[in-house]
């Protein structure tokens, strides 16, 4: 398969990576993630031939290094961050590290990381694809609307945004492509203020970006308004340990494939409740095989799942700046 110039590539490492980012010279990539990818290849799930090569080899630096002739290879990435764990852990580990300097200032003067997902009505037939559009082109025109950029997060206030796009799926309703925004922000309204204002602008939005008026989410439940100060998503579940199965991987490698195995072979029953990626990632029931194909069949023109933007104009930038 040719890769075509629609999907999004990160650069390729510079010697200075590590550096940069803050990280270790060893790998960085957890090895549950390398599991998480060789049972996509085995699957084919995975069939572009770059992905699968994905960090099985070394290549020379750019530059030489000369005071370290010891160091002189990286691992070879693919860089497509939509569609290969291995990538896709790499970014997140990114954006975590570039953001957690702004969120600690933020904290330590006062303001608030706000929480915001934003969901679609669906069905099982919607489509990813149509889905997937829907909710991106309503996104950005919230970022752009009046309550957005006057009431609710003006640039005075608002010092940072997270954007996330995420899919989970569930038998009953299908796909579910959602947007998490994580806020940094110093207005000092009441989170639930701001929630009713979002919620009403969402759906009016959504009412004007989709042609089906089945998509259009009630008040209720199009968006999830939360002051989250440690960032992370707190109402994400584990059903099926991923937590556990990290540590058993540090027990023991056999052990887990055996889990993974037995995972595999449950067979046809029912699956009830709703999976994000990673955890249909990690346990290729039968029946995750075919979704997790849409899923990496249907990456959207130009769509990037996970970025972070700093507002320069905030006034808490010169402590990023002094540290
Ligand atoms: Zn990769």
């Amino acid at each position: 398969m040719v890769a075509s110039s629609n999907d999004i590539r990160t650069n390729s490492d510079k010697s200075s990576i590590y550096e940069d980012r803050g990280w270790k010279r060893s790998d960085p990539v957890p090895d549950h993630i390398y599991d998480i990818h060789k049972s996509l290849v085995e699957e084919e799930v995975i069939i572009r031939s770059e992905i699968i090569s994905c960090s099985k080899q070394f290549i020379s630096k750019i530059e030489k290094d000369l005071p370290n002739p010891d160091k002189k290879r990286r691992i070879k990435r693919c860089h497509y961050v939509n569609l290969c764990p291995i990538c896709n852990n790499l970014l997140e580990q990114f954006v975590e590290k570039q953001m957690n300097p702004y969120r600690q200032v933020l904290l330590d003067n006062g303001g608030k990381n706000i929480l915001m997902t934003f969901k679609l009505r669906h069905n099982q037939k919607s489509s990813l694809k149509h889905l997937q559009k829907v909710l991106k082109d309503s996104i950005k025109k919230l970022k752009d609307d009046n309550i957005w950029k006057r009431t609710l997060f003006p640039s005075k206030y608002r010092f940072y945004v997270k954007t996330e796009y995420e899919i989970s799926w569930s038998q009953e309703n299908g796909f579910h492509p959602h947007c998490h925004l994580q806020i940094g922000t110093t207005n000092p309204m009441p989170t639930d203020e701001m929630k009713s204002l979002v919620a009403l602008a969402w759906k009016r939005i959504v009412t004007t970006v989709s042609p089906n008026k089945f998509f259009i989410p009630n008040l209720s439940n199009g968006v999830d308004v939360t002051d989250t100060p440690s960032g992370k998503h707190s109402k994400d579940k584990d059903p099926y340990g991923m937590d556990k199965l990290k540590r058993m991987h540090k027990k023991s490698h056999k052990e887990m494939k055996e889990k993974f195995k037995k995972l595999n072979t449950t067979g046809t029953e029912r699956i009830k409740g709703s999976f994000s990626l990673l955890q249909m990632q990690t346990n290729l029931k039968d029946v995750f095989i075919p979704v997790l194909k849409e899923i990496y069949r249907t990456t959207v023109k130009r769509f990037r799942r996970i970025f972070f933007n700093v507002n320069t104009h905030h006034t808490l930038i010169s402590k990023i700046s002094s540290k």
